[in-house]
């Protein structure tokens, strides 16, 4: 069986990491398994689906690294679901409802105000038909069978088709609902395993019978436990935090991945520079029921080491050309976002404003800059310049290195001087040890 996966959203907003976070373990699934990863655009709702929106989601897809094997979209597809509606229909699986969202909310609350629970009752289908009233329809679940299967992550499920409400299916004016297009396509896409937010349980309960009702097996399902802000709630911010505003702040995809492949999960969150580790040790049974916590002070914390140990070769397209395979190496673990290493150019080459030497520095600057001209580049310059500072000067320490480190880099803190002097550009050494 090959597998094959779908990531469906509706494309009425931009991609959030609640819903990458799904697109991301589907693909995993799919990867981890030689199978197929779809995306099929759920653009049922015409008025409130925008081009912008899917060509934004397919960017997302594709900064993410979340390669598709196919697209599909539901908007073209109409044909389909019609004909297989009328399958349904002739069956008797769906019937036509009469009743106003009114009269359907009076019988809830008559319902509830004698302790019973609110499912429809089927009245629509022996009741007068109104005149000039277009129906809606509805799919008819059947009460006799219980609706039980396995899922990934919750374990055994199920579900009384008697306590369950029969769901709408299409909307008096032709429209359709997202659940019965969904099983359509899920079938002709072949799709073996639906992995979604677990506020889609009860949608698969109904849905289960829907794809038995089209004469066909329901795939496997995976529930993931939702994903909720630091402070344990869908918060507002997390729903609306979307991969733009991630790259302005610097975030790695890689970093982006790594934390949403394995948050929730049991397995550690890793800083891996590449999802292929991960793929590999994707298992739904790891997988907890507990919400998700998703910390942004966590992903900027994995995105600085991720860069720490990142390769030249994988970001060398994206960095000034003056950052070469050992200026990257040197920089690499100061840095907490691959832009800041621009900053560093200037270190190397310069223009560089040398800051003001403190009145008790200048002796050790003094002394460096007498040096200077003795001193082999080619060959652990950071030594032989401190070892003939130190001579001279009797400092050590922090009060020999710091006044070194200021002037030749104009920061208190970085790389190792060992490393990182020889990258500099020699005659731009000479000018600041030199400068007053
Ligand atoms: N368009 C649906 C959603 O975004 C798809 C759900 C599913 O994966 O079946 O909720």
């Amino acid at each position: 069986m090959t597998v094959v996966t779908r990531f469906a959203p509706s494309p009425t907003g931009l991609l959030h990491v609640g819903n990458v976070r799904t697109a991301l373990h589907n693909w995993m699934w799919a990867r981890k398994h030689g199978g197929r990863f779809l995306l099929r655009i759920d653009d049922t709702d015409l008025e409130r689906s925008k081009e912008e929106y899917v060509a934004g989601i397919r960017a997302d897809l594709a900064w993410l690294g979340l390669d598709i094997d196919g697209e599909e979209r539901q908007s073209a597809r109409f044909a389909l679901y019609e004909a297989e509606f009328e399958k349904l229909k002739a069956a008797g699986r769906v019937y036509a409802c009469y009743e106003t969202p009114e009269e359907l909310d009076i019988r809830r609350k008559i319902l509830l105000s004698r302790g019973l629970p609110p499912v429809y009752e089927r009245k629509g289908a022996d009741a007068p038909i109104p005149e000039g009233v277009a129906p809606h329809w509805r799919f008819r679940l059947d009460h006799d069978a219980v609706i039980e299967w396995t899922d990934m992550v919750r374990g055994a499920q199920n579900f009384e088709p008697k306590t369950m409400s029969d769901p709408v299916v299409r909307r008096a004016d032709g429209s359709w609902l997202y659940l019965l297009p969904s099983v359509i396509d899920d079938i002709a896409m072949g799709i073996t395993h639906v992995v979604r937010g677990e506020d889609h349980v009860s949608n698969t309960a109904a849905q289960i019978q829907m794809f038995e009702s089209l004469g066909a097996t329901p795939p496997a399902f995976a529930h993931e436990a939702l994903l909720v802000g630091t402070e344990g709630k869908l918060s507002k911010r997390l729903g609306s935090l979307g991969m733009e505003s991630l790259r302005d702040q610097g975030i790695e995809p890689i970093a982006l991945v790594a934390l949403l492949a394995r948050l929730g999960t049991s397995d550690p969150v890793e800083p891996v520079t590449s999802a292929e580790p991960l793929v590999a040790s994707i298992d739904f049974a790891r997988f907890g029921r507990a919400p998700a916590r998703f910390d942004e002070a966590e992903l900027a914390l994995l995105n600085q080491k991720i860069l720490h140990h990142t390769d030249y070769g994988a970001v060398a397209d994206r960095l000034p050309a003056a950052i070469d395979a050992g200026r990257w190496n040197a920089i690499r673990p100061n840095l907490m976002t691959l832009a800041e290493a621009a900053e560093w150019v200037s270190v190397f080459d310069g223009p560089f404003a040398a800051p003001a030497p403190d009145a008790a520095d200048l002796a050790v600057l003094d002394a460096a800059a007498a040096a200077m001209p003795g001193v082999d580049w080619t060959a652990d310059p950071w030594h032989a310049l401190t070892a003939e500072v130190k001579a001279a000067t009797g400092a050590k320490g922090r009060a020999l290195f710091l006044p070194l480190r200021r002037a030749l880099t104009g920061r208190d803190h970085g790389p190792d001087m060992g490393e990182l002097l020889p990258l500099i550009d020699r005659d731009q050494a000479i000018v600041r040890l030199a400068a007053r």
